[in-house]
């Protein structure tokens, strides 16, 4: 068994607060989250990061407009989507991610 923690919240062996899911994509609240609006979306096939997601570009194209339309179904036109791409750029858990964040002001550039 997958020892991936989003694979398991996929599979419904680690409860998630889920906003949406359809066949290929689900998206959840970060448990910790960094802004007032904090969700993620992944897909539900194990891809590592966007290196990996490269492969299926068609995926990666749901996910983002999937973003856009929960972010004005969330009453949050303004947002920021971001995908921490290897170790160095942030990322801790290995399933591609999307952090889908809104309802304060971002700095720019992050840190
Ligand atoms: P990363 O740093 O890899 O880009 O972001 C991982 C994100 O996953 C973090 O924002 C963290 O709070 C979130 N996260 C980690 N474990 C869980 C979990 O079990 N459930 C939920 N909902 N979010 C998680
Ligand atoms: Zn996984």
């Amino acid at each position: 068994m997958s020892e991936c923690v989003f694979c398991k919240i996929v599979a419904g062996q680690i409860p998630s607060e889920k906003v949406y899911e359809d066949d290929r994509i689900l998206a959840f609240e970060d448990i910790n989250p960094k802004a007032p609006t904090h969700i993620l979306l992944i897909p539900k096939k194990h891809l590592e990061n966007l290196n990996d997601g490269a492969s299926d570009p068609a995926l990666l194209g749901e996910i983002v407009a999937r973003s856009a339309v929960l972010a004005r179904e969330l009453g949050v036109p303004d947002f920021r989507l971001v995908t921490n791409t290897g170790r160095e750029a942030g990322q801790v858990v290995f399933h591609l991610h999307f952090h889908l964040l809104a309802g304060r002001r971002m700095g720019w550039p992050p840190g």
